[in-house]
């Protein structure tokens, strides 16, 4: 079968996307299974196209052609001049296809064109950007052990061979983040993207191959995660896996990870993430960016400000806010520019969504908005907000993975820290006051990887990102994803000392 589908995008351009594993620089079919992955547009229910599935044997064959590259033409055996270089081309390319992979993303994955155009590829490229700046800065220490005869040094070398396993909700800004840091190191990679949209992580390794990249440096394997996923995980010659999904898989990627070879390993995992609004705040700014929390991406977001706690003095008026705000957003037609959300990327997701609004029904909360289903085809879910809530219901203890909001109450600043910090969970949260040191106070007591401000959702490739209880290990972006894909190496050198033996 041919290792290519042909797509229609907008105004009925047509293009060309490969469908093969992509194995040291070339689109290959799987060596020993007829397996396919279907790619569906969540939008019409349509299928665009199938690709290969990778099995355990073909994951075999790319950890080798990554391994063989790391010990050959990239690991140790490049410059950091020239990696950055090659990142720096890849970031220009992704640029110059912005429309198409954004189209490709939308039809995929269902986000709006302009979304996809704008946050998550427009980040993706300064993403890259970033970490091509880091690839000649990559720095020991040098440590004085003793001032006349020895010294010691520090190499941050690269870990290896990196597995990296990633979700359908960000295909083309996840890719960016787990890829940059990695090749900026000079580590090697077997990428496994999410089975829902393949797209456009195979669209992206034409372009690691145009940008120069040697073969063997980026593979790319779309599979099943029960099957892919899980050989890159329990592979004893993969030295780390950077995993970005849900907690039940990172329990499994870490359990596959020790009993196979003890590789390094990092997780962002799931959240159900509280957003404070204090009496004193900007009730208008904190609506909007309240509505941002729940509605960017669908609420298919790790850091979904999914529970908004409001001070009894204000809540009756922010509630009404925060529903006119909700309102606002044009939940559409991802390929037309004016809307802001698209439908739920799957089958399974819409099922999994509208279980939990029925759940929010059944277990006595108020729907204040939304709550009713569309007819016809997509898996459509506009934004449903619940009122009324306790903490021990499904749709405040869970994480829904949807745009599904809860919207609880409190008195004290106490009570909305213990509020906000009683979850399984620690990867964001939000508070709006304009009181300084309110602000000060809560930022440091809640339980979280991020905390926002008076703002909400805004990462930066520049500041780290991870989570803290169960949502994850390790730190995504800044110069902390250095170190999950570097190996500390000390040399102790004596350039003087006559040991005299025996002791
Ligand atoms: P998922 O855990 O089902 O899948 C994530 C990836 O893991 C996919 O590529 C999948 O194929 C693979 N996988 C599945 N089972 C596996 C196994 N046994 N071994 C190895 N790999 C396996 O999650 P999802 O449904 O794709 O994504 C949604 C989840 O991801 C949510 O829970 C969300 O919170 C989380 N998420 C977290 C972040 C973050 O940065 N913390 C970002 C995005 C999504």
């Amino acid at each position: 079968m041919a290792q290519t589908a042909t797509i229609t995008l907008l105004g009925g351009k047509q293009i060309t996307v490969p469908t093969g594993l992509f194995i040291n620089n070339e689109f290959v079919p799987s060596v020993d299974s007829n397996e396919r992955i279907e790619a569906v547009n969540p939008a019409t229910e349509e299928v665009l196209c199938s690709v290969v599935a990778a099995s355990p044997k073909d994951i075999d064959v790319a950890v080798s052609a990554a391994r063989e590259a790391f010990k050959t033409t990239w690991g140790k055996n490049v410059t950091g001049f020239e990696r950055s270089r090659l990142i720096n081309k890849l970031a220009d390319l992704i640029e110059r296809d912005a429309q198409e992979l954004a189209e490709l993303e939308t039809l995929n994955n269902g986000k709006p064109v302009r979304i996809a155009r704008d946050f998550d590829i427009g980040d993706s490229v300064q993403c890259l950007r970033y970490y091509a700046g880091w690839a000649d800065k990559i720095i020991g220490q040098t440590l004085e052990v003793d001032n006349k005869s020895k010294l010691a040094f520090t190499r941050h070398d690269p870990i290896g061979v990196c597995g990296q396993i990633i979700p359908w909700n960000y295909p083309i800004n996840m890719w960016s983040w787990k890829v940059a840091p990695a090749l900026a190191v000079g580590c090697t990679i077997v990428m496994k993207p999410s089975e829902l949209t393949p797209l456009t992580a195979l669209k992206l390794s034409e372009l690691v191959k145009e940008a120069g990249f040697p073969p063997g440096v980026v593979n790319t394997v779309p599979s099943l995660g029960s099957v892919g996923g899980a050989a890159l995980a329990s592979h004893l010659d993969v030295d780390k896996v950077a995993f970005t999904g849900s907690t039940i898989t990172g329990r499994k990627i870490m359990e596959a990870a020790a009993k196979s070879n003890l590789k390094k390993v990092s997780l962002e995992l799931g959240g159900k993430s509280p957003h404070l609004i204090f009496e004193s705040a900007d009730l208008d700014q904190a609506a909007s960016w309240a509505a941002l929390g729940i509605c960017y991406n669908s609420g298919q977001d790790c850091t979904a400000g999914s529970r908004v706690y409001i001070q009894d003095t204000i809540y009756e008026k922010f509630v009404k806010t925060l529903v006119e705000k909700v309102k606002a957003q044009v939940t559409g037609d991802g390929l037309d520019d004016k809307t802001g959300g698209g439908p739920v990327v799957s089958k399974g997701q819409y099922d999994r969504v509208w279980g939990y609004i029925e759940a929010g029904k059944q277990e006595g909360a108020n729907v204040v908005l939304g709550g009713t289903k569309r007819s016809g085809k997509g898996y459509w879910v506009d934004p449903t907000i619940f009122t009324n809530i306790k903490q021990n219901m499904k749709i405040v203890k869970e994480e829904i993975f949807g745009p599904v909001l809860s919207v609880g109450i409190f008195k004290t600043e106490d009570e909305a820290v213990a509020l906000a910090n009683d979850t399984s969970y620690g990867l964001g949260a939000g508070l709006h006051s304009n009181d300084a040191n309110q602000c000060m106070r809560v930022s440091s007591a809640l339980e979280a990887g991020t905390v926002w401000v008076n703002q909400y959702n805004i990462l930066n490739n520049n500041v780290p990102f991870g989570g803290k209880k169960q949502s994850g290990i390790g730190r995504e972006l800044g110069s902390y994803a250095l170190e999950e894909y570097t190996s500390v190496k000390a040399v102790h050198w004596n350039f003087g000392e006559k040991l005299e033996w025996p002791l």
